[in-house]
């Protein structure tokens, strides 16, 4: 028997759960692209794109997923023979890597592992013999704002501190496609030279849009090298003369209409309150995880709660227990869960003790309850062992905060800054 039937929620890090009011703007004919009200619509999205982004830089816009993002910044900014350095927390870290080695460019990794932060002192450490060795200095330190396979949050700021205080001139580029619209984010006032985004997380839409938010100092960056690829070249995206080009060709039309309505339903909330209910329903989720965690084998991969993201948590389980408890949760509640990510041991080369829960997005209390609750139900199923009363240290950190007043008044949305 199954009771998964009902309205299904796929609780995973991207794509993430789409509002109806996204998915119903999309449900039309296709307009005319040449002219109109369409392209009214997308000069009007510019600002509040860049709005959500908090930056008062350029944003290029590709018909793309994550990986695209990731390639078109670094195309614009070296070509093969430049040097990057990569300080990665996660799976995510070396796939941006290894875009950049495809790319010709060499990289600089230090690893931090599985569950750890981004030191900056060992940034700054780097940087300091990169200057001292005298050759031609690194260009862009890429950075995962959260790292979505160890759900990790890194602090920005305090690695654009580590590159003021080494005296680098590389670029600050940051990859924020899980955190953008959950985790607090700040580009210019953070010192952010290039930031990554995709629309199918915190955005709220179907994926297949990405972008590449830009500062002026990226743009010098950009003018100086030689040959950028025409798809890639974010100048045209980002200062188009002709509509066609801020997509390179056809824009994506249903994708545009989808987030044209999920900026303003982000505006109508308030960006400040989105990241509070963002960091709300994570918190819950902790509460309910470490409570079951006392009296079971479910372990928090981020010990420290400042070190972990709003929009994802990575969870394990040991054995085979994530895939089980994955497997329980889609066949008899309806809910889809993350799987382990780049937690590979030789014992559990698919990461299969562990499982992610992805909290991004269009979510509010109800979901996050019945997800915590469908939880328990699989350990108890399954004969996992857990500690007991992790609901109600859940219930009681949704009902403190409806305590508290929204920390921003809707409309204060934070964007068109
Ligand atoms: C999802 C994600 C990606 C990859 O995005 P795709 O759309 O799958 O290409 C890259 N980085 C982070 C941090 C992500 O969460």
């Amino acid at each position: 028997m199954t009771l998964a039937h009902g309205r299904p929620y796929l609780a995973i890090p991207g794509p993430s759960v789409m509002p109806d009011r996204v998915l119903q703007a999309m449900h039309r004919p296709a307009p005319n692209i040449y002219e109109g009200a369409l392209e009214e619509m997308v000069d009007g999205m510019i600002p509040d794109l860049k709005g959500v982004a908090r930056t008062g830089g350029r944003v290029a816009i590709y018909v793309a997923n994550g990986h695209g993002a990731w390639e078109a910044a670094l195309a614009n900014i070296a070509l093969e023979g430049a040097r990057v350095l990569m300080p990665a927390t996660g799976r995510f870290g070396h796939g941006w890597a290894g875009v950049a080695r495809g790319l010709g460019i060499g990289v600089e990794m230090i690893d931090f592992g599985r569950a750890a932060p981004i030191d900056p002192a060992r940034v700054e450490a780097a940087l300091r013999a990169d200057l001292a060795a005298g050759g031609a200095p690194i260009t862009a330190v890429m950075a995962s704002h959260v790292d979505t396979s160890t759900s990790i949050l890194n602090d920005i700021k305090a690695l654009r501190a580590a590159m003021d205080r080494a005296g680098h001139p590389a670029l600050l580029m940051v990859d924020c496609i899980a955190s953008l619209g959950c985790d607090r984010f700040e580009m210019d006032e953070w010192g952010v030279d290039v930031m990554v985004a995709a629309s199918q997380k915190g955005l709220m839409v179907p994926p297949g849009l990405s972008f590449v938010f830009y500062s002026e100092k990226a743009e010098a960056v950009r003018a100086k090298v030689p040959r950028v690829s025409l798809y890639w070249d974010w100048t045209p995206r980002g200062q188009p003369d002709a509509f066609y080009q801020y997509f390179g060709g056809t824009a994506p039309t249903h994708h545009l209409y989808g987030l044209r309505e999920s900026l303003d339903m982000l505006a109508e909330e308030g960006l400040e309150n989105v990241w509070a209910r963002h960091r709300t329903l994570a918190r819950s989720i902790w509460a309910a995880a470490e409570v079951w965690g006392q009296g079971g084998p479910l372990t928090l991969n981020v010990a420290d709660p400042a070190l972990r993201s709003s929009a994802v948590t990575a969870l394990g389980l040991g054995g085979r227990n994530g895939l089980r408890l994955r497997k329980w949760c889609e066949r008899h509640a309806g809910v889809t869960l993350g799987i382990g990510l780049g937690m590979d041991t030789p014992e559990d080369p698919k990461s299969e003790g562990f499982f992610r829960i992805g909290h991004m997005g269009h979510l509010n209390p109800h979901m996050i309850l019945g997800l915590l609750g469908s939880l328990q139900a699989g350990f108890t199923a399954l004969d996992i062992p857990f500690g007991s009363g992790g609901l109600d240290a859940a219930i009681s950190v949704i009902s403190n905060a409806s305590q508290e007043e929204n920390v921003a008044p809707a409309q204060d949305a934070g964007c068109c800054i």
